[in-house]
């Protein structure tokens, strides 16, 4: 009897782990053929064809083919596809249908991964693309000082950021982070620090009490403001407070690149240091989303068997769902000093796919006379997307509806979960104003 195939399942869509050890994993015919399978799925559902550029480069080729059909389109084209696709994993966790346990068993996100690790592995990277993702070591030469004063009037200078465009291939019109001078950094600031008035930490249903903040590497040299502020707010809700100082990057920019050996590298680096935290009795928390989202999907789905990850995975949360669990188990301080008047606040999609709920949102509307406009869509910052040459004007173009969104909201304050989407939305707007991390927000309302 043929089986019929349907939309739609009673069991709950998963994502599948990664078997990147295995080496079909990076086979180029396997990995075109697979390919080809999953593009002609999309080709005739095409329900993400607005999420980014990715969906309409794949559905040009194919209507611009003779056949009009994948098999009309070069395998040698399929990197354009894979090129626009940043891994935000919005079309996988919000739109797709056919995602295992479904028959099609279509995961587009990690088939872009897929697509990006066996092209890591058949040809070493440019050499921009392995230097605007090695953070660590960039971001610390270039918050020097000295070196930083060069880097911010570097970044401010027309004809410099021309000769960067042309040598370089960063767009000479890309938002680039700034380094604000900051004596100590975040991660040698006193690394341990009890609630505000000395309180023993109380555990709620879901949490510890007691916070382990995981900096990264852009809290650390581009918005430790936001650290110290995420610090201030944690305290201020009787939580004790550590810095685990000698993290590593969480591996999110690699993983971008498909270097899936260096993502294995973060990963061995910050287990030690995030373990001993959780042995204490740590909760880890981050300040941008896509670090956390890297521990609580992306390394358990790349090392489904080590069971530290999956630990890690457990002890991880974001500030805003960490904040409203506390209110629910009546341990959050709901004790404002300001309004915040109109808030146009942008959901991160690294954020919205951690499946945590609209807390950021909640927890700000607790603060009286305040009224959050959420916005959510792709900001089009996407880690390094919006900086490279051949894919800035496609991340403006993406940005343009979360950018007329925040000004149609006139709003007081206007900031996104994720640091740098707050930045893009800014850049979007270039009217001189600043956007401000949700956390920050917070403090302001705490009066601290
Ligand atoms: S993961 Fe994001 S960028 Fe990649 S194809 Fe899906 S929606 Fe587009
Ligand atoms: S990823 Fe899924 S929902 Fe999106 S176009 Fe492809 S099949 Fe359709």
């Amino acid at each position: 009897m043929p089986t019929t195939v349907k939309e739609g399942s009673l069991e709950a869509p998963k994502r599948e782990s990664i078997d990147w050890r295995d080496p079909a994993f990076h086979n180029r015919e396997a990995v075109d053929a697979e390919l080809e399978r999953v593009f002609d799925v999309c080709h005739t559902c095409r329900r993400c064809v607005s999420l980014c550029a990715a969906f309409p480069t794949l559905f040009d080729l194919i209507d611009e083919s003779e056949t009009m059909e994948v098999d009309g389109v070069a395998k040698a084209d399929y990197a354009n596809v894979v090129d626009h696709c940043f891994l935000c994993d919005l079309c996988a966790e919000t739109k797709c249908p056919y995602l295992p346990p479904h028959e099609f068993r279509v995961d587009f996100p990690h088939l872009m991964l897929r697509a990006k690790a066996a092209r890591f592995k058949e040809r070493k990277p440019r050499w921009r693309d392995r230097l605007i993702t090695s953070t660590v070591p960039v971001f610390r030469t270039l918050a020097t000082p000295g070196i930083r004063q060069l880097a911010n009037g570097g970044a401010r200078n027309k004809a410099l950021r021309s000769i960067g465009e042309r040598v370089a291939g960063i767009h000479k019109n890309a938002p680039i982070p700034a380094f604000p001078p900051r004596t100590p950094r975040p991660s040698e600031s006193t690394h341990t620090a009890p609630a505000h008035g000395g309180e023993a930490p109380i555990a709620g249903s879901a949490t510890t009490g007691k916070v382990a903040v995981f900096v990264t590497c852009y809290g650390e040299y581009n918005e430790p403001d936001a650290v110290d502020d995420l610090l201030r707010v944690l305290r201020h809700n009787h939580i004790e407070v550590k810095l685990l100082a000698s993290a590593a990057c969480c591996g999110m920019p690699k993983l971008e690149l498909g270097d899936l050996e260096t993502v294995a590298a973060n990963k061995d680096a910050n287990l030690p240091v995030f373990l001993e935290a959780v042995e204490d009795g740590y909760d880890i928390m981050a300040i941008v989303p896509s670090c956390t989202l890297m521990y609580r999907q992306e390394m358990p789905l790349l090392f489904p068997q080590d069971e530290q990850v999956a630990r890690i995975r457990r002890a991880f949360f974001d500030p805003f769902e960490y904040l409203m669990s506390r209110h629910r188990d009546g341990l959050a301080n709901v004790d404002f000093e300001q309004p915040l008047g109109k808030v146009a606040y942008h959901a991160a999609c690294h954020q919205r796919v951690q499946a945590i709920g609209r807390r950021t949102q909640e927890f700000l509307s607790l603060v009286p006379d305040t009224e959050v406009t959420l916005v959510e869509r792709c900001s089009g910052h996407d880690g390094t997307y919006a900086v490279k040459a051949e894919t800035y004007e496609d991340a403006m173009k993406i940005a343009r509806p979360v950018v007329r969104a925040v000004r149609n909201a006139a709003p007081a304050a206007y900031g996104s979960d994720c640091p740098m989407a707050g930045r893009m939305i800014e850049h979007g707007l270039a009217d001189g104003s600043r956007a401000t991390h949700p956390i920050s927000m917070l403090r302001q309302a705490y009066g601290l």
